[in-house]
């Protein structure tokens, strides 16, 4: 291949890119915010995601994560849900000019239309209702649009990958959990559930379920990924696998290394966040950062990114294949992908493996878009 047909290519990538609208299924930023005490477009070091990263990005909209740490389950996960979420209503009008609060799809479609960057919520850790229905309601009106029914932690109504569980999948309130989640419009996060659950969940819903943040287990071992399985069963579905970027999530190696490491840094906190085979008590997040990095695990990369998204897209088909990345959230970015600056560059290859315009289109947002919607006719 020539240069100047390379640069036709990069050229063109970067044209869809800019015409596409692109949705990030999951970002721990309010998180990193909240820890660092810092606002979106003020400098962190750690930061995978600020406000000039997010405009480079070409990112239209991102669902920041009104994440629960497990350690607050039954110690004041509502508060604490309620603190994120009104954290992220608030950086978001920081910069109105650049930002929107965004609450709908007609939303996301209007801030492509301003060239504005749509912000959105999603709470991580089904443990923020503790067990009432009225909270999640509540939720609902102060403009959460998803919701991860577990973290790495089983809470009293479903199943997490996480510590192998004690339900069975989920329970029947679970069950009515989802179907309120349904009649309310909003997003059922299958990410971080239980195999048992997951299933549960596709008996139960009436609409299209999303994986907001998660990635393939036949490429990628580790039990939070997905099965082949899995992927036909949620495109039966009709719903969505948004991709994971996290280095023990798309490639296999650095999952071996993790799962085998199999301590966990400490707990100091009480909490019952992590397992035995990966630690995530985020209270102590310096701890996490440290304990990965003693792990040294191999470097994963783009390309590791690129072939989950082909397989999901071979396995589920083109049309239930999305990207979470998962930013903020996690100690280690595959290279070539460290931050949402180079999002582009997805892009770039998954068009120079063969995808077409349409394909790509679909895949950084379309097919988020599609199911968004459905979930949002099936209210009652
Ligand atoms: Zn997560």
């Amino acid at each position: 291949m020539t240069t100047s047909t390379n640069e036709a290519g990069v050229a063109g990538a970067a044209a869809v890119h800019r015409r596409a609208i692109i949705v990030d299924g999951h970002c721990d930023t309010p998180y990193r915010l909240f820890r660092h005490n810092v606002h979106l477009e003020e400098h962190d070091p750690e930061a995978q995601v600020d406000l000039h990263t997010l405009r480079e990005s070409g990112i239209t909209a991102s669902f920041f994560a009104a994440y629960v740490p497990p350690a607050y389950a039954g110690r004041g996960a509502t508060r604490f849900a309620y603190h994120l979420i009104e954290l992220i209503r608030s950086e978001a009008k920081r910069k109105p000019d650049l930002l929107q609060f965004c609450t709908d799809s007609a939303g996301i479609r209007q801030a492509k239309r301003d060239g504005k960057i749509a912000i959105m919520i999603g709470v991580e850790g089904g443990h923020a209702i503790e067990d009432s229905l009225d909270t999640l309601r509540d939720f609902y009106a102060r403009g959460v649009r998803y919701m991860t029914l577990t973290h790495v932690n089983t809470n009293n109504w479903c199943d997490s990958s996480g510590d192998g569980g004690r339900h069975g999948g989920l329970t029947s309130f679970g069950r009515q959990v989802v179907a309120t989640m349904n009649d309310l419009g909003m997003i059922v996060d299958i990410s971080h559930v239980s195999d048992n659950a997951f299933y549960h969940v596709l008996e139960t819903t009436r609409v299209p379920v999303v994986a907001t943040h998660s990635s393939c287990r036949a490429l990628c071992r580790h039990p939070r990924n997905m099965t082949d399985d899995m992927l036909r069963a949620l495109a039966r579905n009709g719903g969505v696998c948004m991709i994971n970027f996290f280095s023990a999530f798309v490639n296999d190696g650095v999952a071996e290394v993790v799962m085998k490491s199999g301590k966990r840094p400490r707990d100091n906190n009480g909490g019952t966040g992590g397992t035995e085979e990966m630690p995530d008590d985020r209270t102590d997040w310096d701890a996490y950062l440290k304990w990965f990095q003693t792990l040294g695990c191999p470097q994963a990369s783009l390309e590791d990114v690129v072939e989950h998204v082909l397989h999901a897209a071979t396995v589920a088909g083109v049309d239930h294949v999305g990207i979470g990345s998962d930013f903020d959230g996690v100690p280690s970015l595959p290279d070539g992908l460290q931050n949402a600056s180079q999002l582009p560059a997805l892009t770039a290859r998954l068009m120079d493996r063969g995808m077409s315009e349409d394909e790509v289109t679909k895949i950084l947002g379309g097919n988020f878009m599609r199911v968004f919607e459905q979930i949002e006719k099936g209210k009652k």
